[in-house]
């Protein structure tokens, strides 16, 4: 069919060349345009006479066609005419074929009834609307993924002294909580005291004036010069330590030497251990390990605020600690 169009078109060319002035050659070739339109209109018949049986037609046009091709080499402009005619019925035939499968495939999919379309709406809100449903479940899921640590179970191991303060409004005020997400150092500011000392300064706030009472402190445990460790509130409460995060975080205060806040190697060693025991317990990382500084800029524990390479070693020596 291309090679006969391409025949075709070289047939006008040749006309087109021939067609220079005189005019009466130029009618002529309002003559040979003629023959075009009347396809045109017999396209319009035999697409009309093509609606009812378009699958048979097709197989007669292609027929036709081959017939066309080799008529169309004599050249004669009738025969001609009559191929072209017979070309457009096997183009309207294709056509109307191609038009029944689109309506065949609308009809399989319904994608163009309008109840179909209605149906297909309905269904794509409710894949879309369960996705959305899903992805915001499992969001919110991730954000308060369940908490695995029972912390009444949590035993402290024998290093560990037990000494808990008495329950007051300044310094253990009596309120449980269920979860750790972090456990934060401090140092104690003091330099020279002991952990006794600073244990029992905790618990002399108990003895304020509930009314005029200012001071207001307290830490889950306390490391002291001699690598020993005190607790002085149980891990299911809350300490005054290290607002406003008091809520989920165990705080641990460091003893010192002097001014400079870095502790000696035998509160160092303990520290570690400590740190390391209680995220293991608490099913934390190092990198929940944070510094007093880190909750609310206070230069504390002030060794570590200073100097950043002995943190990092710290949180480094608290992952080997870790089996
Ligand atoms: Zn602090």
């Amino acid at each position: 069919m291309r090679k006969d169009e391409k025949a075709d078109i070289e047939l006008d060319r040749d006309y087109e060349a021939i067609r220079q002035i005189p005019p009466a050659l130029d009618e002529g070739s309002e003559r040979k345009k003629s023959p075009s339109a009347s396809s045109s209109f017999a396209r319009g018949r035999t697409g009309s006479i093509m609606v009812g049986g378009a699958r048979g037609n097709r197989g007669e046009g292609a027929g036709a066609n081959r017939r066309g091709k080799g008529e169309a080499s004599y050249r004669d402009k009738g025969a001609k005419r009559r191929s072209r005619g017979r070309r457009a019925k096997m183009k309207e035939a294709v056509y109307r074929q191609s038009e029944e499968d689109v309506l065949l495939i609308s009809k399989a999919t319904g994608c163009c009834k309008s109840r179909g379309g209605l149906v297909f709406a309905l269904l794509l809100a409710f894949v879309l609307g369960a996705g959305a449903g899903l992805g915001g479940g499992y969001y919110l899921w991730g954000w308060e993924r369940p908490y695995m640590v029972d912390l009444k179970a949590v035993e402290v191991p024998g290093w560990v002294t037990q000494d808990f303060i008495r329950k007051n409004i300044f310094s253990r005020p009596d309120v449980s909580r269920k979860r750790v997400n972090n456990i934060v150092i401090h140092y104690v500011a003091n330099p020279g005291s002991t952990a006794r000392k600073n244990r029992d300064y905790f618990d002399s706030l108990a003895d304020q004036d509930p009314q005029s009472g200012k001071a207001s402190a307290s830490s889950h445990f306390i490391v002291g010069l001699e690598g020993e460790v005190i607790q002085c509130v149980p891990i299911t409460e809350i300490a005054y330590a290290n607002a406003p995060r008091n809520e989920d975080t165990v705080s641990i205060e460091v003893c010192h030497p002097d001014d400079t806040g870095k502790f000696n190697d035998a509160t160092y060693k303990s520290l570690v251990n400590l740190t390391a025991w209680l995220c293991r317990e608490l099913k934390l990382a190092p990198k929940d390990v944070i510094r007093h500084y880190d909750v609310n800029g206070k230069e504390c524990p002030r060794y570590f605020v200073k100097n950043q390479d002995a943190w990092k070693q710290f949180l480094k020596d608290v992952k080997d600690a870790m089996p």
